[in-house]
């Protein structure tokens, strides 16, 4: 396509102190695109994200509408339209659900269709919707996962980060999440950067793939080529 990146990613590396985890990774998302990385345990995945929202500091660039965005700020970041649901859920574990929404819209000065999009994540996620004032760390881990994406796309991102949504859920919610994840990329247009154990759903969801390996990213392509892949199927989706 003929459209600049939404995010560019040139030589970046980061890791934690002296500690280099990342090295010289290059990564493009475009708008509305969906894009996976997969990799094994300890291969940086959760690194990038944290080092592209802003969480930890990184060398290289990283680029938001062709501007290097240099080290940001987690909220500034999320200003630029890209949200993150880190690892672990990303809810506030001592509010209830619905304050949890209203969080997630703070930067937003549209109260009315503020309002409009909780009631739509409520019935998005009917789970949510029955226990508004219930506080998120009493939730069940499948409830916490739906509350972290719909609290994080209260900001109405153009680009989601998502680390590890399927990670520990029941395979019925975990479907339930990815149909949402499809839903919220074809039809508000929201770009998705999803990090991945479960290849298989990822796949079926993302159009283009990278491949991380200690640290660097070892192929990418169209998630076509990789699911045709004799040895990548092995290694990611197991048969
Ligand atoms: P997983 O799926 O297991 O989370 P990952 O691909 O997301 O794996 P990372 O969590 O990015 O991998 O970890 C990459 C490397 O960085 C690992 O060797 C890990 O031990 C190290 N690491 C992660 N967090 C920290 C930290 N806070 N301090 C020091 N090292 C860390």
């Amino acid at each position: 396509t003929g459209l600049a990146p939404l995010l560019e990613i040139t030589g970046l590396s980061a890791g934690y102190g002296a500690a280099n985890v990342l090295h010289d990774i290059d990564l493009s998302v475009q708008p509305g695109e969906a894009v996976v990385v997969l990799g094994a345990n300890g291969a940086g995945k959760t690194t990038l994200l944290r080092a592209i929202s802003g969480l930890i500091p990184h060398n290289g660039s990283i680029r938001v509408d062709a501007t290097d965005v240099g080290r940001i700020r987690p909220d500034v970041m999320l200003r630029m339209g890209i949200a993150h649901v880190p690892q672990g859920r990303g809810t506030l574990t001592d509010m209830t659900i619905q304050d949890n929404l209203k969080v997630g819209a703070v930067s937003r000065k549209d109260a009315r269709a503020v309002a409009q999009d909780i009631d739509q994540w409520y019935s998005v996620f009917p789970a949510l919707g029955k226990r508004r004032r219930q506080i998120a760390g009493t939730l069940s881990g499948g409830e916490q996962q739906m509350l972290a994406l719909a609290r994080a796309m209260m900001a109405r991102p153009r680009l989601l980060l998502c680390d590890e949504v399927s990670l520990g859920l029941a395979p019925l919610i975990v479907q339930g999440i990815f149909e949402v994840l499809t839903e919220v990329n074809a039809t508000s247009g929201t770009a998705l950067l999803l990090v991945e154990q479960n290849a298989e759903l990822a796949l079926a969801v993302a159009s283009r793939v990278y491949l991380l390996e200690v640290g660097s990213v070892a192929a990418h392509g169209p998630s076509a080529e990789f699911r045709n892949n004799d040895a990548i199927r092995r290694a990611y989706l197991g048969y």
